[in-house]
C-alpha cells in the first residue's frame, strides 16, 4: 500500500493531538493525559497498531504529569532511539510494530526496580483491561 494512503488512514483513526503526538512526534501538556492517574490493571496498547507495549504492573507517579512505567511489557514492544532535537540529548521510545512516537525514557527513577522512567504520552495509548480479548 503507498505510504500516503496509509498514513492518511491512521490520520482518520485519531484525533488531531493524538495525531501530533505519535506521528510528528510532538508531546502533550503535562497533567492532561487521560490515563495520568488510571489505576486499572490490564495492558496499555498503541494507539495507532493496537501492539501491546506497556503493563500496568509497571506503571508508578513520578509527579512528572505524564504516565510512567518502570519497563515495557516486553523488550521487543518498543524502540530506543537517541534524540538530540530541542537542544537535549534524549533517548525516543516509539511502537517497535508501527514506528509510532510513544515519548521517553529516563534513568532518573532510583526508587523504581529497574531505575527507569519511561515518559509515554497518555495521547499514544489505548487500554486493554485484564481478562478483556484482544482487540485493536
Ligand atoms: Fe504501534
Amino acid at each position: 500500500m503507498p505510504k500516503q494512503f496509509i498514513e492518511d488512514e491512521i490520520k482518520k483513526k485519531l484525533t488531531p493531538e493524538q495525531y501530533h503526538v505519535l506521528r510528528e512526534k510532538g508531546t502533550e501538556a503535562p497533567f492532561t493525559g487521560k490515563y495520568l492517574n488510571h489505576g486499572e490493571n490490564g495492558m496499555y496498547t498503541c494507539a495507532v497498531c493496537g501492539a501491546e507495549i506497556f503493563s500496568s504492573d509497571t506503571k508508578f507517579n513520578s509527579g512528572t504529569g505524564w504516565p510512567s512505567f518502570n519497563n515495557p511489557a516486553n523488550t521487543k514492544a518498543i524502540k530506543l532511539t537517541e534524540d538530540r532535537s530541542q537542544s537535549m540529548r534524549r533517548v525516543e521510545v516509539s511502537c517497535a510494530n508501527c514506528g509510532s512516537h510513544l515519548g521517553h525514557v529516563f534513568n532518573d527513577a532510583p526508587n523504581q526496580p529497574t531505575g527507569m522512567r519511561f515518559c509515554i504520552n497518555s495521547a499514544c495509548l489505548g487500554f486493554k483491561p485484564k481478562g478483556a480479548k484482544a482487540k485493536k
